[in-house]
């Protein structure tokens, strides 16, 4: 599953076509445009792995610009943040760090020239009356009464607006397309607009900005951006571009639209991850359930896992919702060659070895990675009090319950055979509060020379030396499969999952994990990958978010598929 070979996709077969046109002089420059207006998610990761991944596959260039003509929703801390998850995630843009709100300047020049052009006007409708007027799929538009204002009138007004003579909203640019084009997005569309309000890099300097429409694709030319690399819902916009970019008579860019991510079980949507921010339906924008590359980092995911997801998912044309199944797929395949393994115990029962000395500890020996020899062993303290996990337990097993039960033996991982005989409750409540256990001497390291064999292999801490912890558990963020799916207007906040943290509080870790950096993985054997909480873990008192389980059902699928090709 590792990346050797980049993959081929409908996108780079463009590019190959436009090399062998010599196009650009086969020079091949793609951007990554993110709006500073919230932090980035896994979708992002996607349009990042593509456009950082086809520069460097052909030898090019990829720029990071911040696509900031939006001075209410854009904020310098967004700014840093998806800079940190770019260089986190893996790639370098090096001195190319662009902003649109730098070429504000340049971007009035081209309007200028627009209007000079008898290409641009300035309208005085509002924005209720311009919406009014563009009519439907249906019908045609109507003209604006100030479309036929001369030249000279438009840029004097122009001026006018720039140098704030007129209030917010009283009067917009529009270009002069056509008022009947079957494209809505063609029927004289807004370029400017006036706005008092604060742009937290030019400050106060403007008093009109440009829409989005107008800064994104002369901000791609002015960059020399040779692939303009945007997800489905642009490929509509694209004949206003060419328009915009062919009446400027500027370098043109080759716009290809590709299919935007979905994830199953949650939102990809900054709008309404900022929603649940500010709600405090999440901790923040890093909680560990959050889509986000902070969530996901604080979860325990790591750049390389989500550098093979982007690369497994592919490039399509067509929308679709990737199993969150195989994101954990990823993470799990990448942890499992270099994450060592531990034991915890999330719900601790107490176990008395009643044949076992009690001022004795011995150091087992338990191995750290099966998986890579080169990784060795260390020793873990057992001792007479232990503590199990209180779900390896059952006073009435059904029949498939093969681990401890009265009567019954089982393995203690790296240790020895155990077997219950007494069960102890609270005479009160009847909860099981210990189990009482003998141990056979000779099955030490868990074998047994008479060749006995148990049907379950449990782990353990010693309680004596057990460090307590906190273990975060988490389940999807919502129940609906298509969380992001819902029709505009229903409540999808109506689909968050009331069950995606469970936070346990009386866990027992070996002592290995005393003092555990924040930010260390683990896996704790039989339970899954585990990550030190970046946030609120503390020396001597670790807080572990669980990245995911071992369980993996993708393995199954995949090996299907390949027994069937
Ligand atoms: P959101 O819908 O989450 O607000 P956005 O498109 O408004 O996303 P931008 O900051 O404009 O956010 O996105 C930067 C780049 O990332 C764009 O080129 C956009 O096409 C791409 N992108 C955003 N969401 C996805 C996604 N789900 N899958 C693939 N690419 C995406
Ligand atoms: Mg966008």
């Amino acid at each position: 599953m590792s990346q050797t070979e980049p993959k081929r996709h409908f996108i780079s077969a463009i590019i190959d076509e436009d090399i062998r046109n010599n196009k650009n002089e086969g020079r091949v420059k793609t951007r990554f445009p993110p709006e500073p207006n919230g932090y980035l998610h896994i979708g992002h990761a996607k349009s990042i792995c593509l456009n950082f991944g086809l520069a460097a596959q052909y030898h090019g260039l990829c720029n990071l610009r911040f696509d900031d003509t939006n001075p209410e929703t854009e904020e310098a801390v967004y700014v840093e943040s998806i800079k940190e998850d770019v260089r986190w995630l893996g790639f370098d843009w090096e001195d190319r760090e662009f902003y649109a709100s730098d070429y504000f300047d340049r971007l009035y020049l081209f309007a200028v020239d627009l209007i000079k052009k008898g290409k641009a006007y300035v309208c005085d409708l509002n924005a209720d009356e311009v919406s009014e007027q563009r009519g439907t799929l249906t019908q045609p538009g109507r003209e604006s009464p100030h479309r036929n204002r001369s030249v000279e009138e438009s840029l004097d007004l122009f001026l006018r607006m720039r140098a704030g003579e007129f209030p917010d909203g009283s009067k917009t640019l529009r270009a002069r397309i056509d008022m009947s084009h079957p494209n809505l997005l063609m029927r004289d569309p807004v370029l400017y607009r006036i706005r008092r309000a604060h742009h937290y890099r030019t400050a106060d300097e403007w008093l009109i900005y440009p829409t989005y429409d107008w800064a994104h694709g002369q901000s791609d030319s002015l960059e020399g951006i040779t692939h303009s690399i945007c997800t489905l819902e642009f490929e509509v916009h694209r004949p206003l571009y060419d328009w915009m970019l062919d009446h400027l008579g500027i370098h043109h860019p080759r716009q290809i639209e590709f299919a935007r991510l979905s994830v199953s079980h949650t939102v990809l949507s900054k709008r309404k991850l900022l929603e649940l921010v500010k709600e405090g339906r999440v901790s923040g924008w890093d909680d560990p359930r959050m889509p986000t590359i902070t969530g996901l980092r604080r979860r325990g995911y790591t750049p390389a896992s989500i550098r093979t997801f982007c690369d497994l998912i592919g490039v399509a044309k067509v929308n679709s919702i990737v199993d969150m199944a195989l994101l954990e797929d990823c993470v799990r395949e990448d942890l499992n060659r270099y994450v060592p393994r531990v034991m915890g115990v999330l719900r601790p029962l107490r176990v008395v070895i009643v044949n076992y000395p009690e001022d004795k500890i011995e150091e087992l020996e338990a191995v750290n990675n099966p998986e890579n020899a080169g990784m060795g062993t260390r020793n873990v303290p057992f001792s007479r009090v232990l503590y199990i996990e209180r779900e390896d337990f059952m006073e009435d097993p059904p029949k498939k319950f093969f681990r401890l039960a009265p009567g019954r033996e089982v393995r203690l991982r790296y240790a020895y055979f155990i077997k219950c005989v007494e069960v102890i409750k609270d005479p009160r409540s009847g909860e099981i509060t210990e189990l009482r256990c003998t141990y056979d001497p000779a099955t030490r390291g868990g074998d047994s020379p008479d060749g006995r064999k148990v049907k379950a292999t449990l782990h353990w801490v010693s309680a004596a030396h057990a460090v307590p912890a906190e273990v975060r558990l988490y389940d999807t963020l919502f129940t609906k499969r298509d969380a992001g799916e819902v029709e505009e207007g229903s409540d999808w906040k109506a689909n968050l999952n009331p069950k995606s943290l469970e936070a346990l509080t009386e866990c027992r870790v070996e002592p290995s994990l005393r003092d555990a950096p924040p930010g260390s993985r683990w896996q704790f054997e039989r339970l899954g990958y585990f990550c030190v909480d970046t946030k609120d873990s503390k020396p001597g008192h670790p807080v572990f978010n669980r990245t995911v389980t071992l369980h993996d059902p993708w393995a199954n699928i995949r090996k299907a598929g390949r027994e069937n090709e």
